[in-house]
């Protein structure tokens, strides 16, 4: 240690790291759980050490993107230290069961004598059965396998990630955590669509997605602002894919998306909520099947479509084009519907909560959604705002206005702990 700290001095943090990782690690067999949140081309993964006292700390953080076209690797460690940044040649074999082979090797190599205890993923669908983690096993993958129509874009790419570990190693234990699940326990009248009953019977109602955002959120705005979090909150997950959702005493009561991921806000390059008469009119009218119109509804449509420059928030608050502009101003338009329609539901607004990409890093964007919630009673401290503070209202605003980053990653080794039997510590952060 004495080396490694003397070396640290001279050399910096990148090395201390490495010290760290390959050589003090390797004495001491360290309990891990991997996170995998697969998305259509994408993999992302996180490392988390379980320690002796219960706390679960992050000790590497990655993901692969470009699958199917041209792959991307990066790794970093828990102080955002570069491990890994490799464009690999495209390749159709490369798939989520060959990358997880290749964040295994990385892993292996970077951090020996880590084991291995569990694996926890991002199921984003657990259907109308599944309101909480749940240990896998093949049956209940199956049933999972069913709910693929329910979520085409994310289901198939989450059960792949599932397949994939266990080809891997097949007696390691897996945990699915739904994005659906914090959503269950809402009222029926919350769940309708305006269709006959029986139809909501089969199933086809509003589930409610970005569940582990907003429970990570919610506990730790309870740990944090207790008062608050007793309240009426509504929390607005701005990524680049985006809802909201009405929190009141810590649990969901509406959410704008509802039987697919592709309801309520706009997103990166999803409609949001659009009219069912305009699907009709395309098939009709347009001569597009149903292939067709799920391709320019999930990926061709939102800030992309609107702007015709990028789904990016970033580009889009750099560009001068006024397509670009309207994109911004119909996202920050149906914010301020969907928070007077959650704060409806609630009977009421005690407090706004920004997270995600776009909610965490852009003070514009928060900056004109609250501009136009003083309706609500929302006052911005426009200093807090651009210094991205935890409370960013002024302090007589009657409902406040906070900043969260979420870590759905955290949220699932917490869960995969919890599903394992393993203690972990009481508290969300470490
Ligand atoms: P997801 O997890 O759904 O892929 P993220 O939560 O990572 O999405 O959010 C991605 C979005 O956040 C992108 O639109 C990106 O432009 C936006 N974003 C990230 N940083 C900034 C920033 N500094 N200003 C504005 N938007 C940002």
């Amino acid at each position: 240690l004495r080396r490694c700290l003397h070396t640290c001095l001279c050399d910096g943090k990148r090395y201390f790291q490495l010290c760290f990782s390959r050589k003090i690690r390797l004495r001491t067999m360290t309990k891990a759980i991997l996170v995998l949140n697969a998305g259509s081309s994408s993999l992302k993964f996180s490392v988390f050490e379980l320690t002796h006292s219960g706390a679960l700390t992050l000790l590497a953080k990655g993901k692969i993107d470009g699958i199917g076209s041209t792959p991307h690797f990066t790794v970093k460690d828990q102080l955002g230290v570069s491990l890994a940044h490799e464009h690999w040649a495209a390749d159709t074999l490369i798939d989520h069961a060959y990358c997880l082979r290749e964040i295994s090797t990385f892993l292996r190599q970077h951090y020996q004598g880590i084991d291995f205890i569990g694996a926890g993923h991002r199921v984003v669908h657990g259907g109308i059965k599944y309101a909480a983690p749940l240990l896998l096993n093949p049956g209940i993958i199956k049933e999972l396998e069913s709910l693929i129509p329910l979520a085409p874009l994310h289901q198939p790419h989450n059960l792949a990630a599932i397949r994939a570990v266990t080809a891997l190693n097949p007696t390691l234990p897996q945990v699915a955590c739904f994005d659906t699940a914090f959503h269950h326990g809402q009222e029926t009248v919350a769940k309708l669509f305006g269709l006959p009953y029986a139809y909501f019977e089969r199933g086809i109602r509003r589930y409610g997605f970005h569940g582990i955002s907003y429970e990570y959120v919610s506990s730790l705005l309870k740990q944090q602002q207790p008062a608050v979090a007793a309240g009426k909150v509504v929390i607005a997950h701005l990524g680049n894919g985006a809802s909201m959702c009405a929190v009141q005493d810590g649990k969901s009561v509406a959410s704008s998306m509802s039987f697919t991921a592709l309801d309520g806000l706009l997103m990166g390059t999803r409609s949001g909520n659009l009219d069912p008469g305009v699907v009709l009119y395309l098939l009709e009218h347009e001569g597009m099947d149903a292939k067709q119109i799920e391709v320019l509804l999930y990926a061709q449509s939102g800030l992309l479509g609107i702007s015709g420059v990028s789904s990016d928030m970033r580009e889009l608050l750099d560009s001068s084009a006024p397509l670009a502009q309207l994109a911004i101003d119909y996202f920050v338009h149906r914010i301020s519907l969907e928070l007077g329609a959650l704060a409806a539901s609630m009977n009421g607004l005690d407090a706004l909560v920004f997270t995600a990409g776009i909610g965490e890093n852009s003070a514009e964007i928060r900056r004109r959604v609250c501009l136009k919630a003083q309706w609500l009673g929302i006052q911005i401290n426009q200093q807090a705002n651009a210094a991205a503070d935890i409370c960013l209202s002024e302090q007589n605003s009657k409902t406040s206005v906070w900043l969260i980053p979420t870590d759905e990653e955290l949220m699932i080794a917490r869960h995969t702990c919890e599903q394992l039997g393993l203690p972990i510590a009481h508290r969300i952060l470490n």
